[in-house]
């Protein structure tokens, strides 16, 4: 389909020491009993750590003392890195200016649902949303998608010209299809009727840069899981006055500055909403991985993501009866994921097959996003392929002629 030759894989390309991931050359046992290089198409759930997140956890743990509070040298050690780490997620993500907190969170939809605690009014979503972007808002009023990018755009202006909405929280990339939403002009849009904004990181932080402030963002929220850290730690960065405003998101002690019998002053800040003893170590392996990929040529990582996405869906897109799921029929920028059905086949089965017999590791069911599967005529789930820095073309025909067998001799 594609000359291999062209298509270069993320290798070849950067600096493959940098990006190494902790699972490179897994092998995984098929079927028969032979065992085969492990094909990882589950980026968008989680992302494997990289060697460099791992090695800066290793350093930080022989000083391993709670922060904050103590006098001991570790302490003082383990707070610095602590918030360095802070201060360098606010950076990667542009944030690095005054008047906006970096609070850790446990994940994407533990921020979300500390945000949903300080937002003072309605919510306007898409339809399009992860769950976790979705359910937390008391007070959401949906927008259903239409058939353009500019036609949704369109009638999110129509629904927050016809009531007033304090945010409009929407995804950056969708975890179904891998489309990205015009971030700038969703901003301008909210900003117009006197929202504000909060921009879904999880799938678009591990694959494009992201600049807050120059995009007028006025909160986010991301995974440090899906972005090549370890499992338990997320964030919320935004505007410091409704998150000083709103009651802290875990009371306890960190939280509060002065307890008397009778009462309580909270600490302003992003400690407002850090109660108990944080995730240091996640803090540190989240801020690593934005290190890596700041000194990363992210122009060059798109590129071959993009040669690879192209030759993904481009592969499955020959195979008779397979759909591919898009929510706008346009030339958009879409991120390495690919979701699709095919006439007649379960998606768990053919996720079964691609892992028992070829290596593969894809993802079937509804992504928490059962109002879009229902919207694009999939209420019966779907199989969804992402990929990420260890991806590799040999792995994309992998793929491909799994895909192809499970349609053909469905077993
Ligand atoms: N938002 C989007 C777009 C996601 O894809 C996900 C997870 O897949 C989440 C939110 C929730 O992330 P987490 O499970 O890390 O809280």
């Amino acid at each position: 389909l594609i000359d291999p030759d062209v298509a270069l894989a993320v290798d070849e390309r950067v600096d493959t020491t940098t990006l190494r991931l902790v699972d490179d050359g897994l092998r995984v046992p098929l079927a028969d009993s032979r065992t085969c290089a492990y094909a990882n198409f589950d980026y968008a759930a989680s992302a494997p750590a990289l060697e460099r997140v791992v090695d800066a956890v290793r350093s930080a743990l022989p000083s391993y003392a709670s922060v904050h509070r103590g006098a001991g040298a570790p302490s003082r050690v383990t707070t610095d890195r602590y918030e360095r780490a802070r201060d360098t997620i606010a950076r990667f993500f542009g944030a690095a200016e005054p008047g906006y907190h970096v609070c850790f969170t446990r994940n994407t939809t533990d921020a979300l649902n500390l945000l949903s605690r300080c937002v003072p009014g309605d919510v306007v979503v898409l339809e399009i949303e992860h769950h976790a972007n979705f359910l937390p808002w008391a007070r959401r009023r949906v927008v259903p998608v239409a058939a353009t990018r500019s036609d949704t755009l369109a009638a999110l202006e129509q629904e927050l010209s016809a009531r007033p909405a304090a945010l409009l929280a929407v995804t950056g990339a969708s975890n179904v299809t891998g489309e990205v939403l015009p971030i700038g002009e969703l901003a301008r849009l909210a900003h117009r009727h006197g929202a504000r904004i909060l921009i879904d990181a999880a799938q678009l932080a591990p694959h494009r840069r992201i600049d807050l402030c120059a995009s007028g963002i006025d909160y986010l929220v991301a995974s440090g899981h899906k972005l090549y850290a370890p499992f338990g730690t997320g964030v919320l960065i935004g505007r410091a006055d409704w998150l000083d405003a709103a009651p802290p998101y875990l009371a306890g002690g960190g939280a509060s500055a002065a307890v008397t019998r009778s009462g309580v002053d909270w600490h302003t800040g992003p400690a407002r909403h850090e109660g108990g003893t944080p995730n240091v170590l996640g803090a540190i392996a989240f801020a690593a991985a934005c290190e890596v990929l700041a000194a990363t040529d992210r122009g060059a990582l798109v590129r071959d993501e993009q040669t690879l996405t192209d030759r993904l869906r481009r592969g499955l897109e020959s195979i008779d009866g397979l759909r591919t799921l898009r929510i706008w029929h346009d030339d958009g920028d879409v991120v390495g994921i690919v979701s699709f059905v095919v006439a007649g086949c379960d998606p768990a089965a053919v996720a079964e097959l691609l892992s028992n017999e070829f290596g593969v590791g894809v993802r079937a069911g509804k992504f928490c996003a059962h109002p879009l599967l229902a919207a694009l005529g999939c209420s019966d789930g779907a199989v969804r392929a992402s990929i990420g820095l260890g991806t590799t073309i040999d792995d994309i025909d992998r793929l491909i002629a799994g895909v192809r067998c499970a349609v053909t001799d469905p077993r």
